[in-house]
């Protein structure tokens, strides 16, 4: 099943796209992840996206869409994939479109995350990674046990630079722009289901998957 989750950063895509990941065995694919590799890996295409990422911007859409379609038309997703953050613009969307008729595919799919801003802004806001292992975690909701430290690895914990409030609010601002056109153009396509985002992560995972329950797995 070829899926999208489309919703604001700090909605819990990342979060519940892994979940479906496993409840439905096939790929997730996160186009911000993919980018982040890109740039802590000095690529080509990491240099070209890291300064429109520091913005808050969206990455041109040619550097984009072909690293999506890479993945997305290769053998790892034959079965079926989960999107997260792909596509996030029409001319995105009309390319995915176009690479999956092409191979006999479709986008099944769309559920769109919701929440209101003030809880986004706290979700963003609080986010810590270890600058060592990794590992994740929130300032109200996953605390290490010694403030600043990782639990597993000792590490110290750092803010993603694209979580900070200024930031976080350009990115809120530019998803909910951006995600206009998309949303009207699946809705009309009969594919889009709005799921609440704001309720806690095992009772979203619930709600996504009775929306799929009628769409055969394939
Ligand atoms: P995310 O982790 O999905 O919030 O993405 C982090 C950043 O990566 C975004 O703020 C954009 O700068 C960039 N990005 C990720 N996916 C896309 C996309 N489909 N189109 C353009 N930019 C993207």
């Amino acid at each position: 099943m070829h899926l999208l989750l489309i919703g604001p950063p700090g909605v819990g895509k990342g979060t519940q796209a892994a979940r479906l990941r496993q409840a439905l065995g096939v790929p997730h694919l996160s186009t911000g992840d993919l980018l982040r590799r890109h740039v802590a890996e000095g690529t080509p295409l990491g240099a070209a996206a890291a300064a429109h990422m520091r913005r808050g911007d969206l990455v041109p859409d040619g550097l984009v869409t072909a690293m999506a379609l890479d993945r997305i038309l290769g053998p790892s997703s034959a079965s079926g994939v989960v999107l997260d953050g792909f596509p996030r613009t029409l001319a995105q969307a009309e390319a995915l479109d176009t690479a999956l008729t092409g191979h006999g595919r479709r986008l099944e799919a769309v559920l769109h995350l919701t929440a209101p801003e003030q809880t986004l802004l706290r979700r963003l806001t609080g986010r810590r990674t270890c600058a060592g292992c990794g590992e994740s975690y929130h300032l109200d909701t996953r605390k290490p046990r010694t403030p600043g430290r990782c639990d597993t690895c000792g590490q110290r914990l750092v803010q993603r630079g694209d979580d900070t409030e200024e930031t976080a609010r350009a990115r809120l601002a530019v998803h909910a722009e951006q995600s206009r056109p998309l949303l009207a153009r699946y809705r009309l396509a009969g594919v889009l289901h709005e799921v609440d985002g704001s309720a806690d992560a095992d009772d979203v995972t619930r709600r996504l998957l009775a929306v799929l329950a009628p769409h055969p797995v394939r």
